[in-house]
């Protein structure tokens, strides 16, 4: 019988044990699992703890995204710097929606101010009219 084996999945961390990769696939995401590169007993010895921040890290390191980028230069665990990064980007993307949640803001108000002077112009037009009938 062959061994079984502990996957995670990449992207919420659900993680089985699997004799075959092929059946390594999470019910959730329906995305093929990662392998956990260790003896699957030494892995059944962690605790709950120990086995998500195992994971967590798995996870940043086969992640092409940001936090890959964010940690590639210093070779991972450095946490404070990871938050600290990631608190900037985050920064960074609320600021960046309150600008866009302005822009919108502006153009609701430049709309409404077209539509207003359009009510001018119409009233003007009718006035120009009326008087020319008259
Ligand atoms: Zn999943």
């Amino acid at each position: 019988m062959r061994e079984l084996s502990a996957y995670f999945c990449p992207r919420c961390g659900h993680y089985a044990y699997f004799q075959l990769p092929k059946n390594a696939v999470c019910y959730g995401c329906r995305v093929n699992m990662r392998r956990i590169d260790m003896p699957y007993q030494r892995f059944m010895d962690m605790d709950c703890e120990e086995r998500d921040r195992y994971i967590s890290c798995r996870i940043i390191e086969t992640s092409p995204s940001l936090a890959q980028r964010i940690c590639a230069p210093d070779k991972l665990y450095d946490q404070r710097r990871l938050i600290g990064q990631l608190t900037e980007e985050y920064t960074k993307l609320e600021t960046e929606n309150q600008s866009l949640n302005q822009t919108v803001d502006w153009m609701h108000k430049t709309i409404w101010e077209q539509l207003r002077r359009m009510k001018e112009l119409e009233v003007k037009v009718r006035e120009m009219e009326q008087r020319r009938e008259m």
